[in-house]
């Protein structure tokens, strides 16, 4: 069966779940999104689009708006205690468009595919549609507005996140592990001296970035004795003195926080599967690999899947392509995985001797002055035929 012959069921209308339905959409299938959420808006502040990402939203023709709004970045500084440099990580210059890391507003990055979605005559998009359960066969069991149905489907995309109930349904010997490790997330007002970059403290990792012209976007650790208690008990003046103890310019951009509420605390977690696919479910995003958040790639490598899985069914059966999709997918996200790992262990380092002999280490590796090797290793697929493969496919 062709992709333009395929009828597919997307769940989750998260940024995988979007860009999947729209890519599969543009093929030629018909297809289905099922999202839980009556709303939904993109929760998570802000987030930095790489490469990969970028590469898959120009191939769509979505970087218009994005690249208007949000921050270009060629280049971000990575500090050590006490805010000396530790090595400069530049953006390797791929291609045209392809040369920065974009910092946007998550509600932008989710409204630009929400309303490409709306306007595609060929997706069915319900909102406030929960799913039940989904099983190899392509039997998907929902509740929408009141009422219980079963739609059957060539194709169910799990995009439906870390606790997937598509993934659920099938056997993908998954394993997720819940991590100690929680973050806080926020915008404030920007000001010219914020810090663009990230700040390895003994409270762990904070960064920052402009994400348009009047905000910046702050991620901070919320692991440490005194950040976790700060969150525990609500105490918006103790979690901003916490920051301004271990890093001044920490403390500058937290300060500007004017609620408590403004804050959004995430616990993350690590899933692990393999294979990513069962009959006729598949799983990406998060729901596939969830990983630590030290690299940037999660969304990332949602919108790299969601290119690679349209490809893979654009050439092939489904049971061929799924089978494509995850030998091409998997190995590559596992190393990226792992290495998020690696940096979320390196940049908690509590103990002051520990962090000192980072600190040493990152000055005087290859990393210090500048280097391209850090973005360049995580992007998975050439983002240039990577635009090329979704601009071809999509008719774009
Ligand atoms: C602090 C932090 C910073 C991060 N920064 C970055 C970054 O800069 N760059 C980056 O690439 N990644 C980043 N990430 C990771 C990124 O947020 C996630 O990897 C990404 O959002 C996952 O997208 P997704 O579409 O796979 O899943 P989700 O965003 O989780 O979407 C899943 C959707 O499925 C819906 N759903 C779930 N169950 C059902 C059901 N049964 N029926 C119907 N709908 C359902 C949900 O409502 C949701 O809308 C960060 C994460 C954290 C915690």
């Amino acid at each position: 069966m062709g992709i333009a012959h395929l009828d597919a069921v997307v769940v989750g209308a998260g940024i995988g779940g979007l860009a999947t339905a729209l890519l599969l959409a543009r093929a030629g299938a018909s297809v289905t999104v099922l999202e839980r959420d009556a709303d939904p808006g993109g929760r998570g502040s802000g987030i930095l689009v790489q490469p990969n990402g970028l590469a898959v939203l120009a191939g769509l023709g979505l970087t218009g708006p994005l690249e208007r709004e949000g921050h270009a970045m060629r280049a971000t500084a990575l500090l050590g205690t006490r805010g000396s440099p530790l090595a400069k990580l530049a953006v390797p210059d791929f291609g045209p468009g392809l040369d920065h890391v974009l910092a946007v507003r998550r509600s932008l990055l989710h409204a630009v595919l929400l309303k490409a979605v709306r306007e595609e005559p060929v997706i069915d998009l319900r909102l406030g549609a929960t799913v039940k359960s989904a099983d190899p066969a392509g039997c998907v069991e929902l509740t929408w507005r009141g009422r219980g149905s079963v739609i059957e489907a060539d194709l169910v995309a799990g995009a439906d996140g870390v606790d997937s109930t598509v993934r659920a349904g099938g056997s993908f010997g998954t394993h997720k592990r819940v991590d100690r490790e929680r973050y806080a997330r926020g915008l404030v007002p920007r000001r010219g001296d914020d810090v663009v970059g990230e700040v390895w403290t003994e409270l762990g990792l904070f960064g920052a970035a402009p994400v348009d012209r009047r905000t910046c976007y702050f991620y901070a650790c919320a692991t440490s004795p005194a950040v976790a208690d700060a969150l525990r008990s609500g105490d918006l003046p103790a979690f901003q003195t916490a920051w301004a103890s271990v890093s001044p310019g920490a403390g500058r951009i937290v300060a500007r926080l004017a609620g408590f509420d403004e804050l959004l605390v995430t616990t993350t977690a690590r899933v692990d599967c393999v294979p990513w696919h069962d009959g006729r479910l598949v799983l990406l995003g998060d729901a596939a690999h969830a990983m630590a958040p030290t690299v940037g790639q999660g969304a990332n490598s949602a919108l790299v899947d969601a290119a690679v899985l349209a490809a893979e069914l654009a050439e092939d059966s489904v049971p061929v392509a799924l089978r494509h999709y995850t030998e091409r997918r998997r190995p590559a996200v596992l190393r990226v995985q792992n290495h998020a790992d690696r940096l979320a262990r390196l940049s908690s380092r509590s103990s002051p001797a520990a962090r000192h002999l980072r600190d040493w280490t990152l000055r005087t590796t290859a990393l210090a002055g500048s280097s391209t090797r850090p973005v360049r290793a995580v992007q998975q697929e050439d983002p240039v035929q990577l635009c090329a493969l979704v601009t071809k496919l999509t008719g774009g």
